[in-house]
């Protein structure tokens, strides 16, 4: 059995400085980490429990219009806040569709975000191959069971996807994590805070050693009317996404009375290691109506540089399905 030390931190100073150690993990929820440490995949010779530090745990309105999340907000508290109800449904659906209810009222926003993926081989430390876990070993899944794996964005050290659904709401946001460590604070666009493979996939996302995520920002909404969360996932509770889609969108009546797109935000989840924008399907669909050959062909872009393993073709054709479903029933015409 692995001792390990157990410590609160009781402000952000305390946090940043103690947080600093080699082999310390900071805490919240511990909803993913626990796991992580059960099966001998995460190893940390330090907690540094955050939940009692102040100030981490609000949500506030910003001078732009915006929405601050503080890292400690709870799920289940986001998601039913009224201001995030009201302005950001897209987020609060995202949050709902993902973990059960027992789940969402222990895991908190930064912890959400920093959430592995759910590949097997990483799970299971009986299985050598996995980059991710063990840098250099190989990638198990290649050649093994690949049904939930990437298409989009996947190099051949690692095939995994993100497990968040919250995440994929935030992209289509165009949230920012904000962030303190050892260097001073900064604020990262949601866009360049979860990491693509590469050659490092044992690195899940941009944050420098010692930093710790201290709230999102949400920008002033501007898609509360016209927005959904599809998720498809192989049973109706309890599972991650095997593709899913967060929508943005406004739209206005044009002169004939059809409905004409202005703006679109489209992320993508269960297809990469990060949630994934489909910039090309937005730029496909500003300026036309909601009609099924347009939709069908802008969703055709967001998979034109798919790359399929045997267990997974079928995403493919499955993602660009619900890109149409979810862009329909935001604009409010499925
Ligand atoms: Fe490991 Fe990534 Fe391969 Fe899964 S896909 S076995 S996480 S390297």
């Amino acid at each position: 059995m692995q001792a390990i030390g157990y410590e609160r931190a009781r402000d952000l100073p305390t946090a940043l400085e103690a947080g600093r150690r080699p082999g310390t993990s900071f805490i919240a929820g511990g909803t993913n980490l626990l796991d992580l440490m059960k099966g001998g995949v995460a190893t940390p010779q330090i907690l540094l429990d955050i939940n009692h530090v102040p100030g981490l745990d609000a949500v506030v309105e910003l001078p732009d219009g915006g929405l601050r999340i503080g890292t400690l907000v709870r799920n289940s508290d986001a998601a039913n806040h009224p201001l995030i109800r009201q302005r950001y449904p897209l987020l609060s659906q995202a949050i709902l569709a993902g973990a059960s209810a027992q789940l969402r009222n222990m895991a908190t926003m930064g912890g959400n975000l920093m959430q592995r993926t759910r590949c097997y081989y990483f799970y299971d430390i009986g299985f050598t191959q996995c980059n991710k876990r063990a840098p250099g070993s190989g990638c198990a899944a290649l050649e093994g069971h690949n049904r939930i794996h990437a298409i989009l964005g996947a190099s051949e050290q690692c095939i995994a996807t993100h497990p968040s659904d919250m995440a994929v709401a935030l992209a289509a946001l165009e949230a920012r994590v904000q962030v303190q460590g050892p260097e001073g604070e900064r604020a990262i666009p949601f866009a360049q805070f979860h990491r693509l493979p590469g050659d490092t996939p044992e690195h899940d996302n941009t944050l420098a050693p010692g930093e710790l995520i201290t709230a999102i920002d949400l920008p002033a909404s501007r898609f509360a009317d016209h927005a959904t969360y599809l998720k498809i996932r192989d049973r109706t509770s309890y599972a991650f996404a095997l593709v899913s889609v967060a929508v943005g969108l406004r739209t206005e009546r044009s002169g004939d009375g059809s409905l004409v797109v202005r703006e679109a935000r489209i992320a993508l989840g269960g297809v990469a290691a990060k949630p994934w924008r489909a910039t090309a399907t937005e730029d496909a669909l500003i300026g036309k109506p909601l009609n099924d050959d347009i939709l069908q062909q802008a969703a055709a872009l967001a998979m034109r540089d798919a790359r399929a393993y045997p267990g997974n073709r079928f995403k493919i054709a499955l993602a660009q399905r619900a890109i149409v479903r979810a862009v329909k029933t935001a604009g409010g015409v499925a």
